[in-house]
């Protein structure tokens, strides 16, 4: 039954099917797709069995769909409990209310935002596979912010992994910059790249296309283009539906996901076809909005990224939006290809129909403002501006029928310019974890956009 669900297609068609382990130790399809398992599983019969289980024993179920018989039971436990053992909340994933509106707390791991969720698990998942294979690797990723420092703490210090972070200069908060540039072990690589978020995501992409260096040089990808990250995901829209229901009866949900990538919203689309009661999902973002126009108008075009006070969604070129596509496309590869191709010449992508599945909405600065400084007025929650957008966004879309859960992506401690705009201070945004991170001694590089200027890092790095 799992071993039907076990191989892992391109979203561009040019590959054949490969196992679980291969897709998470390839990141991005040689063809330069994306890739997706064969079927999409089916786990309406298990939902109530499931419903009872602790996250880290839901997790296990909903990972093994995935995997086939590539991990033993037992390995897959054991590299899940580590994932979430450094998690300072028991439930891993608390659920709290306020307003009319459940809030899923992702934050709660080493580096407070959701992006610990799937990247202390794929670290681990990286070092057992490496083990096995007595293999090294390279890992490569663009952050706009949270994946950098999730994806150090999921790597600093194992065996045979080097970590390579690009982040836009001077565009991520102070205490995300901190986060990555203070960690001091010697596999970890912070680098400045003079551009914007698209920028770095770019570089990526070309650095994977070239399967030479890709070859010679061992990469890997931590971006929500490895598909593990995703299935990491699916776990929480599962286990937040579920606690809704326990106090809310047996309705389903719909879940406001703030969104830059497509990332965290592709997992929740995943669990919605394989059967979570999940029944709407509202994309929200902020300025940068162009996933909310192709939902709302079918048209997917690029724009200028605007800097916002949720910088981790200030992103044009969702990576993650090409599954959806896929999807959309009614599972046609040779669509999809097309579609990229024209995306890549003209910026521009339109599509008809419409999916009755997602809602979106954008938040404004002023409205992101506004819901911090009334849910800690109203509701003693400090909420930070990425939750936020997702909290205004789910005022925009009640619905008398369907509990909202707003999922919260990271914790504001994380964002005190943003919180210091709203409440007038910044006081209320503390974090032990946060509190000695501006004394630490900090060393980064800075370098041009461009593919050679990082494979001359990676290069210089790895042969010194
Ligand atoms: C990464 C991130 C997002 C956006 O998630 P995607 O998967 O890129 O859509 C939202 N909020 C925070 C705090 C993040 O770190």
């Amino acid at each position: 039954m799992d071993i039907a669900s076990a191989g892992y297609i391109s979203t561009r068609g040019g590959i054949e099917p490969i196992g679980f382990s291969d897709a998470v130790m390839t990141g991005l399809a040689p063809d330069g797709g994306l890739l997706l398992p064969e079927k999409i599983p089916d786990v309406q019969q298990e939902l109530e069995e499931w419903r009872a289980l602790s996250y880290p024993k839901l997790a296990e179920k909903v990972i093994q769909k995935f995997i086939g018989d590539e991990l033993r039971p037992h390995t897959l436990r054991n590299l899940i409990q580590n994932s979430y053992a450094r998690f300072d909340a028991e439930e891993v994933v608390p659920i709290t209310e306020a307003d009319d509106v459940y809030i899923a707390e992702l934050f709660h791991g080493p580096t407070m935002a959701f992006k610990d969720l799937a990247l202390q698990f794929l670290g681990n998942l990286f070092e057992y596979l490496l083990e096995q294979r007595e293999d090294h690797l390279n890992v490569i990723g663009a952050t706009s912010g949270d994946t950098g420092s999730a994806a150090i703490q999921g790597i600093r210090g194992k065996d045979n992994m080097n970590v390579f972070i690009l982040f836009p200069e001077g565009r991520i908060s102070k205490v995300q910059e901190r986060q990555m540039t203070s960690v001091r072990d010697g596999n970890v690589h912070a680098v400045g790249v003079e551009g914007t978020f698209d920028d770095t995501q770019r570089l990526l992409k070309e650095l994977f296309s070239d399967l030479d260096f890709k070859e010679q040089y061992r990469l890997g990808a931590v971006n929500s283009v490895n598909w593990a990250r995703i299935v990491a995901q699916i776990v929480y829209y599962f286990y937040s539906a579920f606690r809704v229901q326990d106090k809310n009866g047996k309705s389903p949900v719909q879940v406001v996901v703030p969104t830059g990538n497509f990332g965290n919203i592709f997992a929740g689309y995943l669990a919605h076809r394989m059967g979570a009661p999940i029944d709407r999902l509202i994309l929200a973002t902020n300025e940068n909005n162009i996933l909310k126009r192709f939902f709302q108008e079918g048209i997917y075009k690029k724009g200028r990224v605007t800097p916002t006070l949720s910088p981790s969604m200030d992103i044009q070129v969702a990576s993650n939006f090409e599954r959806y596509l896929y999807y959309r496309c009614g599972e046609d590869a040779a669509q999809v290809q097309q579609l990229m191709e024209d995306f890549r010449r003209n910026g521009r992508i339109q599509l008809s129909g419409e999916d009755p599945l997602f809602a979106s909405g954008t938040a404004t600065r002023e409205d992101t403002l506004r819901i911090m400084h009334r849910f800690y007025d109203e509701h003693h929650t400090l909420v930070d501006p990425h939750t936020a957008v997702g909290l205004s966004v789910a005022e925009q879309n009640r619905d008398p029928h369907l509990p909202t859960v707003c999922l919260a992506t990271a914790h504001p401690a994380k964002f005190p310019e943003a919180v210091k705009l709203a409440l007038g201070t910044a006081e209320p945004a503390k974090h032990p974890g946060l509190d000695t991170i501006h004394e630490a001694p900090a060393r980064h590089a800075v370098i041009a956009p461009e593919k050679s200027a990082v494979a001359d890092y990676i290069r210089s790095a790895v042969e010194h």
